[in-house]
């Protein structure tokens, strides 16, 4: 589905962070060379010691005891600190003191934000996981709810044959929703078979007062090629057009031709296109076949022209006026129509 593209944004902006990084990482590097600098100068340092250290020796020899009261001295001064450091460890006297007690409250502030800063990446990380992955299981009041396998919108009887999507789309409508225009989409109880999704559609009484059958839900319809064809074979005895809503990804998904398949079953397809090119597209639509994702569709979309299978493709209008012109031209170079529909905002 193609709804709901506003978060185009803020895959620009994710770009743009990743640049940052690479811009970090040259820094480090110039950070390596200084150390090799470092080295060099400690070496000097060495050397300069070994020609200090017979005029030292000559020196300590001339003044006798002098020198030995010195060394005395030292070590006292030595024992003293020695023993002053260790009473601040134990928390003696260094416990009372104003500076250490300053460094003690900062240690705890410091501890106390480093824990703040675990729970918020757990949280992080548990948003992450859960994007494109909404079961809607947390939606505790609608937990005795049924499955929704039709559902009815602008006077079409919508069937939604599953979750399983092989795009993960920045904009999809369900990375942040359980329902769509009031709709619970996300199937708990696994995807229906044919003979659920006519149960489902018989409960709307008169089949004939709806204009089309449209397989379009939380999911790519495509995983589910068989069952749509027999629901094809159904909606047609009724009197209904059928249309499929889909990613284009149908051949990569079921590892073959699907499109003969759709022949005299489906009466329209359209296909989401998204971006003008793969470059637009993997980013903010994510294939799981990779680049492959974008050239498939169009491939899948031709295919449909040469079966005779009405076909278009569709992009919302908020993509901006420089990327509208050119899905133009792409869907111009293939020979399919484009749709470019108005972005709804609220669902
Ligand atoms: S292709 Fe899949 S992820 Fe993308 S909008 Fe459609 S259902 Fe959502």
């Amino acid at each position: 589905m193609e709804e709901n593209k506003n978060k185009l944004e803020q895959n620009n902006n994710a770009n743009g962070n990743a640049q940052g990084g690479g811009r970090r990482k040259r820094r480090r590097h110039k950070g390596g060379n200084g150390g090799n600098g470092g080295n060099h100068a400690q070496n000097a340092q060495t050397q300069t010691q070994q020609n200090t250290q017979p005029q030292q020796n000559k020196n300590q020899h001339q003044n006798g005891k002098k020198g030995q009261n010195a060394q005395n001295a030292q070590k006292q001064q030595n024992q003293q600190s020695q023993q002053n450091q260790l009473k601040q460890k134990q928390g003696g006297n260094g416990g009372n003191n104003p500076q250490n007690q300053q460094q003690n409250q900062n240690k705890q502030k410091n501890k106390q934000q480093n824990q703040q800063n675990q729970q918020n990446q757990q949280q992080n990380k548990n948003q992450n996981q859960n994007k494109n992955q909404n079961s809607g299981k947390n939606e505790k009041k609608e937990e005795n709810r049924k499955d929704t396998y039709v559902y009815t919108l602008d006077g079409n009887l919508y069937i939604n044959l599953t979750n399983k999507c092989s795009n993960g789309c920045d904009f999809c409508v369900r990375n942040e929703r359980s329902s769509y225009y009031g709709n619970y989409l996300w199937l708990r109880n696994g995807d229906p078979t044919v003979d659920k999704v006519i149960a489902a559609a018989k409960g709307f009484g008169d089949l004939t007062r709806f204009k089309e059958v449209v397989f379009c839900g939380f999911g790519e319809p495509t995983y589910k090629v068989a069952e749509m064809v027999a629901l094809c074979d159904y909606f047609h005895e009724k009197g209904l057009k059928t249309r499929l809503n889909t990613n284009g990804q149908g051949n990569l998904i079921n590892k073959r031709d699907i499109v003969p398949d759709l022949k005299d079953k489906i009466d329209f397809v359209n296909i989401s296109l998204n971006a003008s090119c793969v470059e637009k597209y993997q980013p903010i639509c994510r294939s799981q076949f990779g680049e492959s994702g974008f050239s498939g569709l169009i491939e899948f979309a031709k295919l449909c022209r040469k079966n005779e299978i009405a076909c278009r493709f569709s992009i919302v209008d908020c993509i901006g006026e420089e990327e509208v012109e050119a899905c133009k031209r792409l869907a111009d170079s293939v020979r399919i129509p484009l749709y470019v529909r108005k972005y709804i905002i609220d669902s």
